[in-house]
């Protein structure tokens, strides 16, 4: 850790410091320059976290030089995570095709779309049952009803199943019905939540916030793992910026950046990063050769006829026409389906 202490900062201040580092077990280090001093500290820093120096009137700036997020940081674990959902792997060199619909609406749908993207050659099924949608006057999902659906969707495809979970109390359900959670993006700062799936062993896919740094995104992270879960793969689904033509800004950057900072996979939802359903394959192509290690995609059997997110949803058609193409971008990023 450095301490930049302010220009009229004076020897005595400096000792205060340097003493208090010192008694936390840290090697203190005092070198003063010709304008300003700056200390340092070597050992580990959430030791000093406590002290609060920032606090101190003579400090200027503190600046860790470790990542404030550990267990999921490179840092500490350099390997790739490899992450099972049933039986597919994510993370590492396998990739991963999530799709299906943003809502379980009824047992028709979901056979005639879970069967669609089964024989497109996807690898998990998602379909929210509780859905947190902007409006109260939406359609909010079929609750218990919705996993019961989607479970026996998995069971009629053989594909492994991701669902939202939104609160504490409904983490039970969705363990029992669903193969993963997902942690959307309004739900990524629940503290409560992260920590409730943190003491899940049932991966889970963890959405950036809207208005999340991806620092905050692997913090959020940090809270899982912390919990005794590491099965976490990391979604960018777009941030909101000035941009209107596109619901969401995909910060592809994302990736490499969250692949360079941490071991855990990282996937890609180009349906609610782009809201707009001509946009989507693209997106999902670009997201392939940037390296993530998976896409999540949006289709409905019928779009027109959706009850949530029908403009973003692909049809069938659509979705294995992506999927003819998938092999070719997997040779770009040495990846592989499975
Ligand atoms: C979803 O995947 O259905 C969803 C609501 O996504 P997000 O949390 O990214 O908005
Ligand atoms: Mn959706």
């Amino acid at each position: 850790m450095i301490i930049l202490l302010k220009a009229g900062a004076t020897r005595s201040d400096a000792d205060e410091l340097l003493s208090r580092i010192a008694d936390c077990g840290l090697k203190p280090l005092y070198m003063p320059g010709t304008e300003r001093t700056v200390l340092g500290a070597i050992g580990d820093e959430r030791v000093l976290a406590s002290l609060h120096l920032e606090n101190y009137p003579c400090v200027d700036r503190v600046t860790p030089i470790l990542t404030p997020y550990k267990l999921v940081s490179r840092e500490a674990h350099p390997a790739d995570t490899i992450v099972h959902i049933g039986s597919i792997p994510i993370g590492g060199e396998h990739f991963a095709v999530i799709a299906g619909p943003c809502a379980v609406e009824n047992a028709d749908q979901m056979a005639l779309t879970a069967g669609a993207v089964r024989s497109a050659g996807a690898h998990l099924l998602r379909g929210g049952a509780f859905k947190p949608r902007s409006s109260p006057y939406s359609f909010q999902g079929l609750g218990l009803e919705g996993l019961k659906i989607l479970k026996n969707s998995s069971l009629q495809t053989g594909l492994p199943t991701i669902t939202e979970v939104v609160e504490v109390a409904d983490v039970e359900a969705v363990e029992t019905c669903a193969d993963a959670f997902q942690v959307g993006a309004r739900n990524m700062q629940n503290f409560r939540l992260l920590k409730a799936v943190g003491q899940s062993l049932k991966p889970v896919v963890l959405k950036r916030g809207m208005a999340a740094k991806l620092d905050d995104l692997l913090l959020a992270a940090e809270y899982i793992v912390s919990e005794g879960n590491p099965r976490v793969i990391l979604c960018e689904r777009g941030i909101r910026t000035f941009e209107t033509a596109t619901r969401n800004t995909l910060d592809l950057s994302a990736v490499p950046y969250l692949k360079q900072k941490s071991h855990l996979p990282v996937i890609v939802d180009p349906s609610h990063a782009t809201g707009v359903r001509d946009l989507v394959l693209p997106m999902a192509k670009a997201a392939v050769v940037a390296g993530a290690d998976g896409v999540m995609i949006e289709v409905h059997h019928n779009p027109k006829e959706a009850l949530s997110d029908g403009a973003q949803s692909l049809s069938p058609e659509d979705f294995a026409r992506f999927m003819e193409t998938l092999p070719d971008l997997l040779k770009i990023s040495n990846k592989r389906q499975g």
